[in-house]
C-alpha cells in the first residue's frame, strides 16, 4: 500500500530507524477563526514553511490529507450536529437555537468561512496519520489535536474531535492496545469521554491543574492516568513526573500504538496557560513515549504564542525525522519568525531567542 521509499533518510538523533511522515494540507494554511480569536495567529503554516525552507521536509515525507466525509464524521459525532455545522458554514450564519444547542457561532467557537471543510480535513488528517503509522512509522500531524470536541457540540475551539478518529482508525484496524497521551496544558476531556469505557484504550494526560475545562482529576479508572501539575510547572518537575509516573504507566499498558497530542501551550510564554516547560523537555518526553510502540501518531493541539509554537513543532519534527537543529537559525528562518504577530503578547515580552533559535534553554531555574 505504501511506497518503500517514503520517508527521510539518515536519521541522526531521531527515535530510531522508523521513517517519519508529515501530514499536511493547504487547507490548514488558510485564515481561520476570524480576527479576534486566540487561534487566528499563524500556526501550522509557519511550521510547514520553516521545515520546508530548512530542508527538513522532502516531498516523500509530506502526505496530503483530504476532508473526512459526512458519513465518516458521523461515526463519532451526532449526525444532526455534523449537518448543522455544514449548513451553517454554507449559509454563513447560525440560528440562536443552533448556537445554544451546538456551541458554534460563539466567541469561543466562531463560524468562519470554510470552518466545516477545515474541521473535516483535520479529522481526515488524523485518519490518514493513523493508517500510515501502522506501517511502523511515526507520523506527525501538527494541525490535529482538537481534543475538546464533543459528539454533539463544539467545545474549546474544537468543532470535531480528530484524536478520537485516530484512535478509532487503529481500533478498527485490529489494534488491541492503544495508548492515548495528551501533553497539552488543557485536559483532553473529549478523548477521555470517548474511550473511558473501552478496555482497548488507555489514557494518560499531563495538564495544568484548575485550568479549563476543569476535568482531568486523578481517576479511579485503572486505564486512566490523569496527572494535573501546578501552575508554573517547569522542566525539573515535568521530567520527574515523566520518569516516575508517566513512563511506568505508559510502559505497563504494552501499547501496540500511541496517539500523542503535543499541545504547545504547556511551554513558557503561552498566553493561555501558566506552565513553564522548555521545548527540549517536551521533545524528550515525546521521544521517550514514542519508543514504547511500533506505531506512533503525534498530533499538535493548543498553543497560542506563535513563536513558541512554531519553534516547538518545527523542532519536534526535526527530532522525530532525525535532522540536526542549528543553535542559531539562518537569516531566512529568522525573517519568517520576525513576521509573526500576536495580539495576546506585548512586544516587550517577545524574547530575542524566539526570533533567532529553535531550541529553548532548559527551564530548571524557573
Ligand atoms: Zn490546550
Amino acid at each position: 500500500m505504501f511506497d518503500d521509499n517514503v520517508g527521510v533518510a539518515h536519521p541522526k538523533q531521531g527515535i530510531g530507524p522508523r521513517y517519519a511522515l508529515y501530514v499536511d494540507s493547504l487547507t490548514f494554511n488558510q485564515a481561520a477563526y476570524g480576527s479576534q480569536h486566540p487561534l487566528s495567529i499563524a500556526r501550522t503554516g509557519t511550521v510547514g514553511e520553516l521545515t520546508r525552507r530548512l530542508g527538513w521536509l522532502p516531498g516523500t515525507a509530506r502526505k496530503v490529507c483530504a476532508p473526512a466525509s459526512v458519513s465518516t464524521l458521523c461515526r463519532f459525532h451526532n449526525k444532526d450536529y455534523v449537518l448543522a455545522l455544514q449548513a451553517a458554514d454554507r449559509d454563513g450564519k447560525v440560528s440562536r437555537n443552533f448556537r445554544a444547542r451546538y456551541g458554534f457561532g460563539t466567541m469561543e467557537n466562531p463560524l468562519f468561512a470554510g470552518v466545516f471543510n477545515r474541521a473535516a480535513t483535520t479529522v481526515g488528517g488524523s485518519i490518514l496519520a493513523a493508517r500510515l503509522s501502522l506501517e511502523n512509522r511515526v507520523v506527525f500531524h501538527p494541525a490535529g489535536g482538537t481534543h475538546h470536541g464533543q459528539p454533539g457540540r463544539a467545545s474549546g475551539f474544537c468543532y470535531f474531535n480528530d484524536p478520537v478518529y485516530a484512535v478509532l482508525t487503529l481500533l478498527n484496524a485490529g489494534t488491541e492496545r492503544v495508548l492515548y497521551i495528551d501533553l497539552d496544558a488543557h485536559h483532553g476531556d473529549g478523548v477521555e469521554a470517548a474511550f473511558e469505557f473501552d478496555h482497548r484504550v488507555h489514557l494518560l494526560s499531563i495538564h495544568e491543574v484548575e485550568r479549563w475545562p476543569y476535568t482531568g482529576n486523578p481517576s479511579k479508572n485503572p486505564r486512566i492516568c490523569n496527572l494535573p501539575v501546578v501552575k508554573g510547572c517547569g522542566d525539573r518537575d515535568f521530567e520527574r513526573l515523566i520518569a516516575d509516573v508517566a513512563l511506568p504507566f505508559a510502559s505497563s499498558t504494552e501499547p501496540q500504538a500511541i496517539i500523542l497530542t503535543c499541545g504547545a501551550d504547556c511551554l513558557a510564554g503561552d498566553p493561555l496557560s501558566s506552565m513553564n516547560l522548555s521545548n527540549i523537555s517536551l521533545w524528550r518526553a515525546v521521544e521517550q513515549f514514542s519508543k514504547l510502540a511500533p506505531a506512533v501518531v503525534v498530533l499538535g493541539g493548543g498553543g497560542y504564542n506563535p513563536w513558541t509554537l512554531a519553534r516547538c513543532w518545527t523542532g519536534l519534527w526535526a527530532r522525530l525525522a532525525g535532522f540536526e537543529i542549528p543553535t542559531i537559525l539562518p537569516d531566512f528562518a529568522k525573517e519568517i519568525l520576525a513576521t509573526l504577530k500576536c495580539d495576546l503578547i506585548d512586544d516587550d515580552d517577545i524574547q530575542d531567542t524566539w526570533l533567532s533559535s529553535i531550541a529553548d534553554q532548559p527551564s530548571y531555574n524557573i
